[in-house]
């Protein structure tokens, strides 16, 4: 298929194809199959310049002259209809999104229970999966973290840490009366809608939460906050909200949603509240909102989108499903195991990416296994280049 484009006509060209497109549905890719193109029939008139010169009528150069002429003027006429040609060469290929995986609240989190391995030794505690991904947790396992969903199940006075989605004030009261050894690998961005939701509760808001009911983050998040809050999802879930329309109101949303994931529910907020305070875009996650806009921007060129992720991570699932909004076939595997050899069938360009809980080295091995599917050539797209860090908890900061 060689990208989603309208091609008003289709000539053979060997095992090759020349397209007929509209001028403007020309993308950067069909641009440099053009100039390949170019090239090639250049050599083409070359090729026949000589053959016909030495073999044949031998015409004059004045004679081949207008020949060339008459092409050049057929092309002008072309592009004034605006159409252009584009060959379109076989071939299956990768295009890896940039950006793609880890973000910074990840790779503080997994650092911080390395470094406390390392200071502590063995075995370090850590109250749910670190971040969202079996191999990063398995790794850590091995190593010596014991993951646990209850902190019944960690001895007093133990090394704990917190995973990078937060947890509530019940569980940091809790950890306390036990005496555990807290390190808070919350990622600073959830720590940032934890206190945002504790500002607004203390002007005396009732707190609406935009998010996926049950994941660790909301949990954590309606936990901070010292009085019933609201999780809501959908448009439609604002109208099912109990609370009377005169009263203060206010909004957080998870993390792991974009700007694009809330707008029609904070829209559907502002309608039924129109007083209602909420955070600024600013407080979106950026990871987040920069993998959801590189799949948005690659979706018109591709067949088939691969995210590399966990199932139980939100980021996972919100990739691939903008992948599916764009009309693209798109599906989520943890590793090159779940590839099916049936995804494959008349399918030239396959993307991949991957969630900000995900190792490249699960990256590499799909594109790995991909070669065994024709998929051999890779390109890399131009992305957004992300030089966001954050600082490593108090405790294990470099000279404590
Ligand atoms: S996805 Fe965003 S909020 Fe979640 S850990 Fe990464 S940087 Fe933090």
């Amino acid at each position: 298929m060689g990208g989603r484009y309208a091609a008003t006509h289709s000539l053979p060209f060997g095992n090759m194809k020349l397209n007929l497109v509209p001028t403007t549905a020309l993308t950067r890719e069909h641009r440099l199959s053009k100039r390949t193109g170019k090239g090639i029939n250049g050599l083409i008139g070359i090729s026949v310049f000589v053959f016909v010169h030495q073999y044949t009528f031998r015409p004059t150069f004045g004679g081949l002259w207008i020949c060339f002429a008459g092409i050049l003027q057929v092309k002008m006429i072309a592009r004034q209809i605006y159409l252009e040609y584009v060959l379109v060469i076989p071939g299956k290929s990768i295009v890896l999104i940039q950006p793609r995986g880890f973000c910074a609240g990840v790779v503080r989190a997994i650092e911080t229970v390395k470094l406390a391995l390392e200071r502590y030794g063995a075995p370090i505690y850590v109250f749910h999966e670190i971040v969202h991904n079996p191999y990063v947790v398995n790794d850590l396992r091995e190593k010596g973290a014991i993951f646990v969903d209850d902190l019944d199940d960690i001895p007093t006075g133990a090394v704990t840490i917190f995973s990078a989605h937060g947890v509530s004030v019940n569980i940091v009261d809790k950890a306390k009366q036990k005496q555990l050894q807290i390190i808070d690998a919350t990622c600073p961005l959830v720590t940032k809608v934890h206190l945002q939701a504790r500002k607004y509760h203390a002007k005396g808001c009732e707190i609406i939460i935009i998010g996926h009911i049950g994941h660790e983050e909301i949990e954590g998040t309606m936990g901070s906050v010292p009085g019933p809050v609201h999780v809501i999802l959908t448009p439609e879930d604002v109208d099912a909200l109990q609370i009377p329309l005169d009263a203060k109101v206010a909004y957080v949303t998870q993390t792991t949603l974009s700007v694009d994931d809330t707008v029609d529910v904070i829209k559907a907020l502002y309608k039924r509240f129109p007083n209602i305070q909420g955070p600024n875009t600013d407080d979106i996650c950026y990871a987040t909102q920069n993998r959801q806009n590189a799949v948005r921007q690659l979706s018109k060129e591709i067949d088939l989108l691969l995210v590399v992720g966990a199932r139980n991570s939100s980021n996972s699932n919100r990739l691939r499903e903008v992948g599916a909004q764009f009309g693209v076939l798109a599906h989520l595997i943890q590793d090159e195991t779940e590839i099916q050899p049936d995804w494959f069938n008349h399918i030239d360009k396959v993307a991949i990416t991957a969630a900000t809980s995900t190792p490249e080295v699960l990256v590499q091995r799909v594109m790995t296994h991909l070669e065994n599917y024709g998929l051999t050539t890779v390109r890399t797209m131009e992305g957004v280049e992300e030089k966001i860090t954050f600082t490593l908890p108090k405790q294990l900061a470099p000279g404590v």
